[in-house]
């Protein structure tokens, strides 16, 4: 007998049990036990020590759990483990479908985006609904109704003006169909072009439609400026009149006329809640905005000196207004208005209509960074049980927000300057955005949970991202997970793509045909 005959069966006993093998290991449950973990569930409750199990897209089981036999296993080693984050205003609807990786908004911890703020929304919702669940994102996403993009599909050019009665009717059709598809309510954007033209009649109508399916009515409203107060009371009138929850959009104070009366809003907006309005508020953690010129003078009289000199005095002087971009002269970026008047030889006005005359002339704009709100005004919205943390951002952002809002609320508002606790500051980013949307099974770490949730370090999550830097990455979290799977590990994207469509009670919409 030769060598090889006397091997052979042997071999084939070994090729045999390979075979078997992945068979065998598939019986086994395909779990993984989280170990050794700080727990912040989302509630807000204290944190504590423990271990979690995750088994498919689920979490199974928290506590001193012990790993079963071949069980895969991960050593928090104290990191402090979350809810994945849930921004409700991110505005990837065109740049997530390119980037599905979206790794500025993962490496923030982010496991669900809501996009169509702003009165802004895909459409058809269906189609952009089908295409993301054919090519799924990393994330889960789901999606809000725009009353601008309602508007302008059944007014056209032509809504520089009330809607009649019949045009009315026709957006509560589109309202309803979208309501119908998924949408998980009706968002607007009062001080943009196509929304500014509605009245307070035509929103309620709207708002009611997207009440009787369960939605919600989530708005940028009128005014932001000198009139922030008449514009919260109409925003409140919307919600009381048509029955539907209400969110706030990136609340803020952005003119020098309502600087310091955060104390004020928050008032009318408790007096409001009270009366049984049910009224949230989202908050982006930055003084400053990013915007183009021409919006810095709401008349729009752009080359009037009396005009532009009462716009620049209400954001506090040209100091406070900073050219980010400028195509026809490069020279300017990096300068605020009043250097470049002092270095021209031009008051701050002349320098204004300078900047708007060297950009019509070159068919452009210059992009600009506003810094007109304050400190304490941020703070005391944050400190409110009913404001949460959003971005306004998304992939691609010129704002820091975009890559950086929640590692900077987690680094800057809660360890270094001690505004939030830790839990206090996570439920902002998991169980409260999960409440305003009606999810029910996400937002908490908790047993029968999706399994989206974060790891980070408590010690050194940060943001990096700034203004003229704004995609830069966040450091600090480690591993996140979506529907139980990794989708973020130790700094980088691990491919994987388990993003849902999500409907308004959490779930993944169903795939129609
Ligand atoms: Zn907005």
């Amino acid at each position: 007998m030769n060598r090889a005959r006397f091997w052979a069966p042997f071999a084939l006993l070994f090729l045999g049990c390979l075979i078997l093998l992945p068979t065998y290991s598939q019986k086994k449950p395909a779990s993984l036990l989280i170990l050794n973990a700080q727990i912040a569930d989302g509630s807000g409750a204290p944190l504590y020590k423990g271990n979690v199990r995750i088994a498919l897209s689920h979490i199974v089981g928290i506590g001193e759990l012990q790993p079963e036999p071949g069980e895969r296993t991960l050593d928090a080693k104290g990191l402090v483990l979350a809810p994945g984050f849930i921004d409700i205003h991110n505005h990837s609807e065109e740049s997530l479908p390119k980037d599905l990786a979206a790794e500025t908004q993962v490496s923030q911890g982010i496991t669900s985006m809501v996009v169509g703020a702003d009165g802004d929304s895909p459409w058809p919702l269906l189609g952009w609904i089908r295409s993301m669940q054919e090519h799924p994102a990393a994330l889960n996403v789901g999606t809000f109704a725009g009353h601008a993009t309602i508007r302008q599909l059944v007014m056209g050019d032509d809504f520089k003006r009330d809607a009649t009665a019949g045009e009315i009717r026709s957006m509560e059709q589109r309202m309803g169909q979208a309501m119908n598809q998924g949408a998980l309510g009706l968002s607007s954007g009062l001080e943009y072009e196509v929304g500014s033209y509605a009245t307070t009649d035509e929103l309620v109508a709207l708002a009611k439609v997207a009440a009787a399916s369960g939605g919600i009515y989530m708005t940028h409203i009128r005014d932001e400026a000198d009139k922030s107060f008449e514009a919260l009371n109409e925003e409140i009138a919307i919600g009381e009149r048509a029955h539907i929850p209400i969110e706030h959009s990136h609340i803020k104070l952005g003119t020098v006329g309502v600087q310091g009366k955060a104390a004020d809003y928050i008032k009318v907006i408790e007096a409001a809640r009270k009366r049984g309005v049910d009224f949230l508020a989202d908050c982006y953690p930055y003084d400053a905005w990013h915007s183009n010129l021409k919006v810095v003078v709401p008349d729009k009289q752009y080359e009037n000196p009396k005009s532009v000199a009462t716009a620049l005095a209400s954001y506090g002087g040209g100091s406070h207004i900073t050219i980010t971009e400028f195509s026809p002269n490069k020279s300017y970026v990096g300068h605020n208005l009043a250097e470049l008047a002092k270095a021209n030889k031009l008051s701050e006005v002349e320098m204004y209509i300078r900047l708007i005359r060297e950009g019509d002339a070159a068919h452009t704009e210059a992009s600009i960074i506003g810094q007109s709100m304050i400190e304490s005004d941020i703070k005391a919205f944050y400190q409110q049980p009913w404001v949460m943390v959003a971005s306004d951002g998304g992939i691609g952002s010129q704002h820091p927000r975009g890559a950086g809002t929640f590692p900077r609320v987690l680094g800057l508002y809660v360890r270094e300057k001690h505004w939030l606790t830790l839990p206090g500051a996570i439920r902002k980013m998991t169980s409260l955005p999960a409440q305003r949307l009606g999810w029910k099974d996400r937002g908490l770490i908790r047993e029968g949970a999706f399994a989206d949730v974060v790891l980070f370090n408590p010690e050194t999550v940060i943001d990096r991202s700034t203004f003229a830097d704004p995609t830069a990455l966040s450091t600090g979290i480690e591993k996140v997970f979506v529907n139980g799977v990794l989708v973020w590990d130790a700094g980088k994207p691990t491919g994987a793509r388990p993003g849902f469509v999500i409907g308004r009670k959490g779930a993944a919409l169903e795939i129609s045909n």
